[in-house]
């Protein structure tokens, strides 16, 4: 028997008419990717595999990158969608042996979103494209304070998973829950319909490729990339970033130890804007469906500076100074694929609430 320890969300990026929709650089995997990354507990500390229940039409060639979003091997199983299944697969979840399980449910796009009908309603009805994700542990493994009881809404899993939803909407947070709240930009940017159907509709095979980058090179350092992963030295404490298995201080390749990185709340030191023309040309289909990006240099560790695409804002809408927090987003379309990365977007204050 497992109890349910933490449950998160991630909502689409943009707005139109009143709903969050899939941005440009968005899809049903970016949407899973951010809601798993908020219920993942503990940083790279526990490597014992996660079975992990997926509803929603998640394509099943991103099992293996949703191990390296959880930091933890995973086995990945397709369940049945739509309320009945989600609840079903919670209940499963929950009346498990042993060890940790997660319940992922997917919405993105109008003709999955009939499929997932009831499993994430908003608080006026409309649905948005969004994923959940809930966290299901041993009994005792949950921090005081952390467990959250099934129990305690009438209904079961399901009406809790709602619940939470519905309370995050309300209360213009994204996040999660288990934990504190982790206060995210509440309202995206408005889009133009055109703009959103630009890149959306890009198939990664039939897009012109740029400059070529090959699949051992994406996947080298990917936890640095999507997850911040550093190391730090035992020896002289110094942390390392991207990982590259020495110290960068001492030169030791012994006594390194992977940590995780602050991945919300950088302070942005230097901003530009790449107008059409100068980007690198695995980003030709981008800028040509949306023109200019902004990049910004920020600061997520003391001493610990990333370069990141900004996106859900204008080019120029981030100065220096701002805090930003970062998605993992589109990045180009390569060899029938899309790949992926880490991306910077706007902290937004949240609206006043409605009472
Ligand atoms: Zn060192």
């Amino acid at each position: 028997m497992r109890e349910l320890v933490r449950a998160g969300i991630g909502r689409a990026g943009s707005v139109r008419d009143g709903r969050r929709v899939l941005g440009p650089d968005e899809d049903a995997f970016t949407l899973a990717a951010t809601a798993l990354e908020r219920v993942r507990g503990p940083r790279f500390g526990d490597r014992t595999p996660v079975r992990v229940t997926v509803l929603g039409s998640l394509p099943p060639a991103t099992d293996w990158a949703i191990s390296v979003v959880l930091e933890r091997p995973v086995e990945v199983v397709r369940s049945v969608s739509g309320a009945e299944g989600f609840d079903r697969a919670l209940e499963e979840a929950r009346a498990g042996p042993s060890g940790d399980a997660v319940v992922l449910a997917v919405v993105a796009g109008g003709a999955e979103t009939a499929s997932c009908d009831g499993v994430l309603p908003t608080a006026d009805g409309e649905r948005d494209d969004a994923a959940v994700a809930v966290w299901f542990g041993e009994r005792g493994a949950a921090r005081s304070g952390e467990a959250l009881r099934v129990g305690d809404t009438a209904g079961g899993p399901l009406a809790l998973a709602s619940e939470l939803y519905r309370t995050a909407v309300r209360e213009g947070r994204d996040g999660s829950w288990g934990g504190p709240w982790s206060v995210t930009p509440p309202e995206g940017p408005t889009v133009e319909p055109s703009k959103l159907r630009a890149l959306a509709d890009l198939r990664p095979t039939a897009v012109s490729e740029g400059a070529y980058v090959p699949r051992p090179r994406y996947l080298e350092n990917l936890p640095s990339r999507w997850n911040f992963a550093a190391e730090r030295c035992r020896t002289c404490g110094t942390t390392t970033f991207p990982s590259r298995g020495r110290c960068r201080s001492c030169d030791r390749a012994e006594g390194l130890e992977t940590v995780g990185l602050p991945t919300d709340g950088a302070l942005v030191v230097a901003t530009t804007v790449i107008g059409s023309g100068a980007q690198p040309t695995e980003f030709d289909p981008q800028v040509g469906a949306l023109g200019a990006y902004g990049v910004v240099l920020a600061e997520v560790a003391p001493g610990v500076r990333v370069t990141l695409q900004l996106t859900d804002a204008s080019p120029g809408e981030v100065r220096i100074g701002d805090r930003v927090d970062t998605r993992l987003r589109r990045l180009y379309p390569m060899e029938g694929e899309w790949r992926y990365g880490r991306k910077a977007v706007p902290r937004r204050p949240p609206p006043r609430s409605s009472g």
